[in-house]
C-alpha cells in the first residue's frame, strides 16, 4: 500500500504538458520552495515540498517514467491509498527491499514501487541532480594597505563560469556534443560585486559571499565565493603581525641636540620628540599607532632612525665641524 501522488498537480501543469511547460513549472517552484530560503518550522515544511516536486519532475521530465506512469491511469486522486491494479499483469512494479541500491532514495513508496529505490540513480541529468550544489569558488583581493586599514566598500570585477543555458549543464544537445559550450556544461561570464571590507581586516583573511561560487545545477543551490585578501607591499609602511615599522631620517645635528619631527601614521601625520643622543637604527615606538586588532585594541608603529648628512652643507657649516674635529683630536 502506498500513497498516489499527483505528479501533474503537484507541478501545477496538465496532463497533456510539454516537457518545456514542465521544467518551466518545476523551476519556479523548486525556486519557491528551496529550503534555503526558509527557517525553523518554514524550512521543514519547505525541504517536504521540495522533494515533492522534484520527484515529480524527476517523473515528468523522463519519456519513459511519464509514460509508465500514464498508464496507471487519470482517476487517481493525490493522497489516495494505493496498490497496483491486480489487471495491469504485464506492468513490472516493485516492492519493498526490490530496488537496485541498498540504501533509501528519499523517494516516496510510491515512486518506488513504480521505479524501484534506484529508479532516480544514473538517469540522464534531471530532477537527480537538483541537489547538486555549485562549487566553491576562491580568488584573491588586493588591497592596499589604507584599503585595507579604513575598509569599506570594493567593487571587483569577476570572471565566472556560468551553467550554459542552452543544454543546461550537461554539455549534450540532441544526442551530440553542445555547441554553445562545446561539451564543457558552461560558458564564461562576467560579473560585477560589491565587498564590504571590515575595517583593519588581516592579510589572508578569507571574505565568505555565499552564493556568489558557481552555479547549482537544474536549480541547486549556487556555492559560495571567498575571497583572500592580500595586502599590497607599501612605500612607507611594512605590517608585520599587528605592528606597522617605518623609516624616519634625521640629520646629525637633530640626531646629537635632538628635535621634533613629523612623521606619517595610518592616521595622518604626528609629532614625535627625537630625545638628544639619538643613535643611528634606533627604534621609536608610537604606542597605538599599529595594525586594529580583533579586541578593538591596536598594536604600535615602530619608527627606524636613519642618520644621513644633509644634501647640501654650506662652508660655515663645513667650518664648524672642522672645529668640532679639532676640538675632538685635542
Ligand atoms: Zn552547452
Amino acid at each position: 500500500m502506498a500513497t498516489y501522488r499527483d505528479y501533474y498537480e503537484i507541478l501545477g501543469v496538465n496532463r497533456n504538458a510539454s516537457e518545456k511547460e514542465i521544467k518551466s513549472a518545476y523551476r519556479k517552484l523548486a525556486r519557491k520552495h528551496h529550503p534555503d530560503l526558509y527557517t525553523g518550522t518554514e524550512k521543514q515544511a519547505a525541504e517536504e515540498k521540495f522533494k515533492e516536486i522534484n520527484e515529480a519532475y524527476e517523473v515528468l521530465s523522463d519519456p519513459e517514467k511519464r509514460a509508465k506512469y500514464d498508464r496507471l491511469g487519470a482517476n487517481w486522486r493525490n493522497g489516495q491509498e494505493w496498490q497496483p491494479p491486480p489487471d495491469m499483469g504485464d506492468f513490472h512494479f516493485y516492492s519493498s527491499g526490490d530496488g537496485e541500491y541498498g540504501y533509501s532514495s528519499g523517494f516516496s513508496d510510491f515512486f518506488e514501487m513504480l521505479f524501484g529505490r534506484g529508479g532516480a540513480a544514473g538517469n540522464r541529468a534531471g530532477a537527480w541532480q537538483v541537489n547538486i550544489r555549485g562549487h566553491d569558488v576562491e580568488s584573491e583581493l588586493p588591497l592596499t594597505l589604507e584599503e585595507a586599514y579604513r575598509g569599506g566598500e570594493k567593487t571587483i570585477q569577476l570572471t565566472t563560469r556560468e551553467i550554459c543555458t542552452a543544454c543546461h549543464g550537461n554539455g549534450f544537445r540532441d544526442a551530440g556534443i553542445c555547441h554553445s559550450c562545446g561539451g564543457t556544461g558552461s560558458t564564461a561570464g562576467s560579473k560585477t560585486l560589491k565587498v564590504k571590507i571590515p575595517p583593519g581586516i588581516q592579510h589572508g583573511t578569507r571574505i565568505r559571499l555565499k552564493g556568489q561560487g558557481g552555479e547549482g545545477l537544474a536549480g541547486g543551490e549556487r556555492g559560495d565565493l571567498y575571497l583572500k585578501i592580500n595586502i599590497l607591499p607599501h612605500s612607507r609602511f611594512t605590517l608585520r603581525g599587528d605592528d606597522l615599522e617605518s623609516e624616519v631620517t634625521i640629520t646629525p645635528d637633530q640626531a646629537v641636540l635632538g628635535d621634533k619631527i613629523t612623521v606619517a601614521t595610518l592616521d595622518g601625520p604626528v609629532t614625535v620628540t627625537i630625545p638628544p643622543m639619538m643613535r643611528h637604527g634606533k627604534k621609536l615606538r608610537l604606542r597605538g599607532k599599529g595594525w586594529p586588532r580583533k579586541d578593538g585594541s591596536r598594536g604600535d608603529q615602530y619608527i627606524r632612525v636613519i642618520l644621513d648628512l644633509p644634501n647640501h652643507l654650506s662652508e660655515a657649516e663645513k667650518e664648524l665641524y672642522k672645529r668640532l674635529a679639532d676640538m675632538r683630536a685635542s
